[in-house]
C-alpha cells in the first residue's frame, strides 16, 4: 500500500479537509473548549440547565459537555446518571447488544508503547491464523451463541488486503449445526480510499478505528515508530472510508493515556466533524480503558482514570451525542459495569479472547476434559444471566445492516428514539433463539422471565406490537430461525 501517493491523489479539497482536522484537533483550540467549560461549570444553576435540557435528545455543544465533565459532587453526579439513563432508555430501551472479538493475528510492525502485540515483545508468542484456523474459530464462536463478530489484526507496512478479506469471507461462509455469524465488523489499521471500497465490496458491519490518544505529543510519544507513528493519517482514517463507501463507522479513544476530558471532548468535535461534513455521524464510540499489557513498556497508565470519573465520561457521551452506541470492550467490575449500562453502554463484548486462536484452543481443552465441558460456554452465558437477573435484554441482533438501515438512514431513525421499534422487537427475538439454543435450564428459566417482563411493558405501550412479537416469539420456541424486523 502506498500511502503517500493516497495522499497526493487528494484533491484540493482533500488537502483541506486534513488541514481543517490538524487545525480542529490543535491542543490549543481543545484547551479553549475546556477553559469554557470550566468558566460555565462555575454556575451550579447553569449545570443543572445543561442537564435538563439534555432530555430532549438534541446532544450537547463541547462547551456544555466540557461543563459537565468538571462535575465533582456526588448530587450532581446523580441527576446526570439518573438523565443519562432516561435519555438511553428513550433510544435504545433495556437492550445490550453483545459480540465476540476475534483476532486474525498478532503479527504488528508498530511499537505502541501500551500493547502487547508491540513489534519486538518477545513475551508474545506471534500466530497468524490459516484459513482453517479462521474456520475453527468461528465454528467455535458459533457454537457459543455468537452472531456478531469484530475482527482485529496487528498493522503491516506495505502488505495488501488480500489475507484480511479471505478471512472475512471465511468467516461468513463458516456455519455449523448451531447457526452462523450474521455480522463482522472490523477494526483493523487506517486504510486508503481503495482499500476502503474493497472492504465495503465485501459487505462489512461496522469498520472501527480508534484515534488512543487526541493528543498529539502524547499520541507522538506512544506510537515511536511504524505507520502508526502517523497521527494525521489516522485522524483522517474516517475520511478515507466514508469516501471508499463506508457509511457505518465507530470511533474511541484509548482512556488512561491522557486527561479523559480532553479526550471526550475531541470525540465529539471529531463526531460533529464527520457528521457536518458527510451527513452521517458515528455509529459507535469506543471507551475502553488502558489494560496493563505483558512485555508493554507502559507499566502505569500516564493518567489514570477512577470508577468516578469514568462514569462521568460515559454519562457526559450518552447525553452528548443520544443516538450513538456506547461501547464497552473491556471487563470492567461488576457492580460499575451495571451502572455503566444503566447510564450509557449500549454493546459488549462478551467472552472474550484476546489471542489469536484463543477460542478453538478453550474448546480443545474442554473437550479433552469432558467434565468441564461446560465451563466453555460459561462467561457468556454467565454474563447474559446477570444481564436477565436485571431485565436488561441480551440482543445479538444484525437486523440494521441486512436490512440497509445504515449510515444516515440508521441516524433518521435513531435521533427522534424510533430505533426502538426495531430494537427491542429484535433483541427480544434473538435472545429467545439463544434460549432455545444454547441455554442450559436455569438460564432459560431466568431468559424467558426476562422475556415476559418485557412484553408486558409493551403491551402498556403499544399492544399491537406485543401480540405480533409474542407470535413470532412462539415461532422461534417451534423451530424457526432468523425472524427480524
Ligand atoms: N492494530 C490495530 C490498531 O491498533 O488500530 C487494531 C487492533 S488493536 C489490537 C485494537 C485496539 O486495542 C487498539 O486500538 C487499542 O486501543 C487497544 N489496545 C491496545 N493495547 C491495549 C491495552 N493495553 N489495554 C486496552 N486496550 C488496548
Ligand atoms: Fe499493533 Fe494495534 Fe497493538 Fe499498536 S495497538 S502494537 S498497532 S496491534
Amino acid at each position: 500500500k502506498n500511502r503517500t501517493a493516497d495522499f497526493d491523489s487528494m484533491t484540493t479539497e482533500k488537502t483541506a479537509e486534513a488541514d481543517e482536522l490538524a487545525e480542529l484537533f490543535r491542543e490549543d483550540n481543545i484547551e479553549k473548549f475546556l477553559a469554557r467549560g470550566e468558566e460555565l461549570a462555575r454556575d451550579k444553576e447553569e449545570i443543572e440547565r445543561i442537564i435538563k435540557e439534555s432530555v430532549n435528545l438534541e446532544g450537547l455543544s463541547p462547551e456544555e459537555a466540557a461543563a459537565l465533565l468538571q462535575i465533582e459532587e456526588r448530587e450532581m453526579l446523580e441527576l446526570m446518571l439518573q438523565t443519562a439513563r432516561q435519555v438511553k432508555e428513550t433510544i435504545y430501551g433495556k437492550r445490550l447488544v453483545l459480540f465476540a472479538p476475534l483476532y486474525f493475528d498478532n503479527i504488528c510492525d508498530n511499537k505502541c508503547l501500551y500493547c502487547a502485540f508491540r513489534q519486538g515483545n518477545d513475551e508474545v508468542e506471534r500466530r497468524r491464523l490459516s484459513q482453517e484456523e479462521i474456520k475453527k474459530e468461528v465454528e467455535a464462536l458459533i457454537e457459543k451463541g455468537h452472531k456478531r463478530l469484530l475482527v482485529l489484526t496487528g498493522e503491516r507496512e506495505n502488505e495488501d488486503l488480500t489475507y484480511l478479506l479471505e478471512g472475512i469471507r471465511t468467516a461468513y461462509e463458516t456455519g455449523t449445526e448451531a447457526g452462523e455469524i450474521r455480522r463482522i465488523n472490523v477494526e483493523v489499521a487506517p486504510l486508503t480510499v481503495e482499500e476502503f471500497s474493497q472492504l465495503d465490496e465485501l459487505g462489512i458491519g461496522t469498520y472501527t478505528c480508534f484515534q488512543e490518544t487526541y493528543h498529539r505529543p502524547t499520541y507522538d510519544r506512544l506510537h515511536p515508530s511504524g505507520p502508526k507513528s502517523d497521527y494525521d493519517w489516522r485522524l483522517s482514517v474516517m475520511d478515507r472510508a466514508i469516501e471508499g463507501g463506508i457509511d457505518d463507522y465507530g470511533i474511541g479513544a484509548l482512556f488512561g493515556l491522557y486527561d479523559y476530558r480532553f479526550e471526550v471532548i475531541s470525540l465529539l468535535l471529531h463526531a460533529n466533524y464527520l457528521q457536518e461534513r458527510y451527513g452521517v455521524g458515528p455509529h459507535t464510540i469506543s471507551v475502553p480503558r488502558l489494560n496493563m499489557a505483558a512485555g508493554a513498556p507502559l507499566d502505569n497508565p500516564p493518567a489514570p482514570v477512577s470508577d468516578f470519573q469514568f462514569k462521568k465520561l460515559v454519562a457526559v457521551l450518552r447525553l452528548a451525542v443520544p443516538y450513538t452506541g456506547i461501547i464497552l470492550s473491556t471487563r470492567e467490575e461488576e457492580s460499575l459495569r451495571d451502572q455503566l449500562f444503566r447510564h450509557g453502554v449500549s454493546q459488549i463484548s462478551a467472552g472474550s479472547r484476546t489471542s489469536p486462536g484463543g477460542y478453538e484452543e478453550a474448546r480443545q481443552r474442554d473437550s479433552k476434559e469432558e467434565q468441564f465441558s461446560l465451563h466453555d460456554t460459561r462467561p457468556i452465558a454467565e454474563i447474559i444471566y446477570e444481564l436477565a437477573e436485571k431485565n436488561y435484554l441480551p440482543s445479538f441482533c444484525t437486523a440494521c445492516y441486512r436490512k440497509g438501515r445504515t449510515g444516515e438512514d440508521f441516524m433518521d431513525l435513531a435521533r427522534p428514539g424510533k430505533i426502538q421499534q426495531y430494537c427491542k422487537p429484535n433483541a427480544m427475538m434473538t435472545f429467545k433463539e439463544y434460549l432455545e439454543d444454547f441455554a442450559g435450564d436455569e438460564l432459560q428459566e431466568r431468559g424467558e422471565s426476562c422475556l415476559e417482563h418485557h412484553l408486558d411493558e409493551m403491551k402498556e405501550n403499544n399492544s399491537d406490537l406485543a401480540g405480533r412479537i409474542k407470535e413470532r416469539l412462539n415461532k422461534i420456541g417451534r423451530g424457526e430461525r432468523d425472524i427480524y424486523l
